[in-house]
């Protein structure tokens, strides 16, 4: 089956009551048909399900899913995208191991690596994506991680995966973790170029609209394995609900994903030819992008985010937000509904406006999650909020 068909016809076994669409498995644990069953769960020797902490029909569907999409071996699901994020390095590192980072990572993110691991001795170098050579000389004796989201938030710089993983043949043993979320695996497979692991907010296009947390990560089966006992004695687990949700968006992610590309694809072609009031408009499959060409090798479509500069800086920014009509501002994405977004003074601004500048965060910046909405309307709305500004 090509990946939309695995995408609808994944489900997990059907009940005696002969179900169309997948129930909702409302239930802690589950129960051993008899003693013999349940000491050979117990020692591995058979899979089945003990207790939804560690795995429950919704969220093992949901993973089977989101394998099949990203061409990974196993998977874990999280309560969120950072407990996938926090889980996939808390428990494939430990004390005086060394991280890798491409400095332009989500917030939180950002402040588990500057914050919260130095606790437990675990440090960390970023690097610029836009200087491949840097990796290299980042890298230490104790590396065991290098971290990366392409395209990156709000910048939307790429890094070429290729080439990133090429540093596998010189040092095999450092884990590649890749956040997938804004692309989402639809758009690009990072495990295809070696890349050990993906990690994900599911909050985002996997729910694409707007009502449930979650995370997920997949990749290789023994790292996976490994990060299996860290959850079952910690607990992030997704709830079945969340799982069932989310399982059922995964359906529709291919044909959403295809009219969020194909708007953002328009609302930036569109916000070009207002040059009168734009400085710059970044998205990956425009010409004008850096990168246009590997955004073409990398991604199938260029994404559901477009970010840009207005002229006149952050007081004409907060004047274009605020003379918006049909599209909100939020800090989300990935949503049926647009959302625009001022990263300078939300979800960039813990750092300093050096720091901004270096990603390409500047106070007229906009990023806008594009959504599913009539695109004409989109345009329209943009042009009202751009004029009105002037
Ligand atoms: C939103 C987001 C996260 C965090 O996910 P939550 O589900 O909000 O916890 C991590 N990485 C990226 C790139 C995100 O956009």
């Amino acid at each position: 089956m090509k990946e939309e068909s695995k995408l609808i016809r994944t489900q997990a076994k059907r009940s005696e009551n002969r179900e169309h669409s997948v129930p909702l498995y409302l239930t802690s644990s589950f129960i051993f048909d008899d003693a013999e069953q349940g000491r050979a769960i117990f020692a591995d020797e058979i899979e089945g399900n003990v207790y939804s902490r560690y795995s429950n029909p919704n969220t093992s569907e949901f993973i089977d899913k989101v394998c099949a999409l990203e061409e990974g071996e196993a998977g874990l699901a999280f309560s969120s995208g950072m407990a996938a994020v926090f889980a996939s390095f808390a428990a494939l590192l430990k004390s005086g191991d060394h991280v890798v980072s491409f400095r332009s990572v989500f917030g939180s993110t950002h402040q588990l690596l500057t914050t919260l691991f130095p606790r437990w001795g675990i440090t960390s170098t970023y690097v610029d994506a836009s200087n491949p050579e840097g990796v290299y000389d980042a890298i230490q004796e104790n590396t065991k991680m290098i971290f990366l989201e392409t395209p990156s938030n709000p910048g939307l710089e790429l890094v070429d995966l290729e080439w990133l993983c090429k540093i596998k043949e010189k040092h095999p043993n450092i884990i590649i973790n890749v956040d997938n979320c804004f692309a989402t695996p639809y758009l690009q497979k990072p495990l295809k170029y070696g890349v050990d692991i993906v990690s994900h907010s599911a909050t985002k296009y996997m729910d694409g609209q707007g009502r449930v947390l979650g995370g997920v990560v997949v990749g290789r089966k023994d790292l996976i394995k490994e990060m299996m006992f860290f959850i079952r004695h910690t607990g992030p687990a997704m709830s079945a609900f969340n799982a069932w949700l989310l399982s059922k968006s995964l359906e529709t992610l291919p044909l959403r994903m295809d009219r969020h590309c194909s708007n953002a694809l328009a609302v930036a072609e569109f916000l070009e030819t207002m040059s009168e009031d734009i400085e710059v408009v970044m998205y990956p499959h425009l010409p004008s992008h850096p990168q246009y060409e590997l955004a073409k090798k990398q991604m199938k479509q260029g994404g559901g985010i477009v970010t840009f500069v207005v002229k006149g800086g952050a007081k004409r920014a907060s004047e274009f937000l605020d003379s918006l009509n049909m599209i909100l501002f939020s800090s989300n994405l990935g949503d049926s509904r647009s959302i625009a977004t001022h990263p300078a003074t939300t979800t960039h601004s813990k750092l300093s406006e050096q720091e901004r500048q270096n990603i390409g965060i500047f106070q007229g910046t906009i990023r806008l999650s594009v959504g599913l909405e009539n695109i004409d309307d989109l345009k329209h709305d943009l042009e009202q909020a751009l004029k009105k500004s002037r």
